[in-house]
């Protein structure tokens, strides 16, 4: 074992891990799409860290733009300030978003632009006069974040809500959407939210999703027939629609944002992990303009949310020459080749008798197998192949930066196919 990660064991939490025992290793740089580990092994980068490296490491644009903000200044805090990095920022945001969504509120992590876009909803009913529409219905297999709000709309099961019992906000969970991307839409297939929506109706404040792909909670696409109809029921309703794009933001399923395939606009979007091209920490929450006039017109006129680091110039830096390459870049294009790339060679992992599905959407490559891998002979078996896969419970999937050229991709996909043969 490292010295690092001797260090590491004996003060250092890491997430969903247990403190001792699970592999660890000691990454020294990144460049490109890859990183080096501190003895001297190169691994090719399938996970693009969680969703957000897209562009991957140490761009130069990214790092031409942090550099000048630093000489500006790196931070100063957002009551009764602002600057230039974080209005360009909203107001591109604002530009690229889907149709609607007309100001910007500002954090630091995904968990707490959910966070805010249920305060939002809440403080919206609170304005209108109807404060016992409080609750959440959200979708089983869904992911939200980690802190309390967001973990009361995650799957409950994978979420964990049986230990926090009695301090989570309970909410309304309609079944994981049945219907693949690519199946026929049925009635059927919304049943079970549909009948959740109607009986509770009046105490719902928000549906939250994430739409199209749900991430974290089980790596599951479904059809944007799906997300139409929520749409639809929730407006007529009058239920608020908050849309979680943290992980699909950005062009990662092949739009710009996975709401562009059913053409809907929900009430309040999230984003977060690739807005700095994964740089820095920050994310989003974008409204309406109906939200956003309501939460002023009620009590108490505000809304009631700022974060010391609200709106940091840095981050706001990075993001915005993110979307810069976004811009000037056809990821689009690239976005669409790695998915080609990926259907045609995560084909042959169907015929493993480990595999229970394979399934790619946009530069998602998501192998499902019978059982949950044991992570002690699966991290180590990734990282001697040069490729950084992290898989979780039964899903082996890969997210690679956009810029993977294709041999690179090839080698991320044979060690998924080698790796999964061996278990
Ligand atoms: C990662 C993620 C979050 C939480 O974001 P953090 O930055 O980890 O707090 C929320 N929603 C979705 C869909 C995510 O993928």
């Amino acid at each position: 074992m490292s010295n690092l990660v001797e260090r590491d064991r004996r003060v250092v939490w890491h997430p969903y891990a247990p403190a001792e025992a699970s592999p660890l290793f000691a990454v020294e740089r990144a460049q490109g799409v890859r990183f080096w580990l501190e003895d001297g092994r190169e691994l090719i980068d399938g996970m693009s860290s969680w969703w957000s490296a897209i562009h991957g490491y140490r761009h130069p644009r990214i790092e031409g733009a942090l550099t000048q903000q630093i000489d500006r200044m790196p931070h100063v805090m957002f009551g009764g300030l602002t600057h230039e990095p974080a209005v360009s920022l909203c107001e591109r945001l604002v530009e690229m978003a889907p149709s609607g969504l007309e100001r910007v509120f500002l954090s630091d992590s995904g968990s707490v632009a959910v966070e805010v876009a249920i305060k939002m909803a809440l403080q919206v009913w609170q304005s209108r006069g109807r404060p016992e529409r409080r609750r959440l219905l959200a979708l089983r297999g869904g992911y939200h974040g980690d802190t309390f709000g967001a973990m009361a709309v995650c799957d409950p099961v994978t979420g964990m809500h049986g230990l926090f019992e009695g301090s989570l906000a309970s909410h309304l969970f309609a079944d994981r959407p049945p219907c693949r991307f690519e199946d026929a839409f049925e009635d059927s297939h919304i049943e079970s939210f549909a009948a959740l929506l109607s009986d509770h109706q009046g105490e719902i404040a928000a549906v939250i999703l994430e739409p199209i792909v749900q991430g974290a909670g089980g790596m599951w696409f479904y059809s944007p027939d799906y997300l139409r109809r929520v749409r639809r029921l929730c407006d007529e309703a009058g239920v608020l629609l908050i849309a979680d794009e943290i992980a699909t933001g950005f062009g990662r399923t092949g739009r710009l944002f996975a709401c562009e395939y059913a053409q809907i606009s929900p009430d309040i979007l999230c984003v977060g992990k690739a807005l700095t091209g994964g740089t820095m920490t920050l994310a989003a929450t974008l409204v309406s303009g109906e939200v956003s006039r309501s939460l002023s017109e009620g009590e108490p006129g505000v809304f009631m949310h700022g974060p010391t680091f609200m709106g940091n110039p840095l981050a706001c830096a990075a993001a915005g020459a993110s979307l810069d390459l976004l811009e000037e870049t056809d990821w689009a294009a690239r976005v669409g080749s790695i998915s080609e790339q990926l259907k045609t060679e995560l084909e042959a992992c169907r015929t493993l008798p480990a595999v229970a599905d394979v399934r790619v959407l946009g530069a998602i490559g998501v192998l499902e197998l019978h059982a949950p891998v044991d992570m002690s002979v699966v991290q180590p078996a990734f990282v001697e192949r040069g490729v950084w896969i992290r898989p979780f419970g039964e899903l082996v999937y890969t997210m690679p930066p956009y810029i993977t050229e294709s041999q690179d991709l090839s080698r991320i996909t044979g060690a998924m196919y080698q790796v999964v043969a061996a278990i």
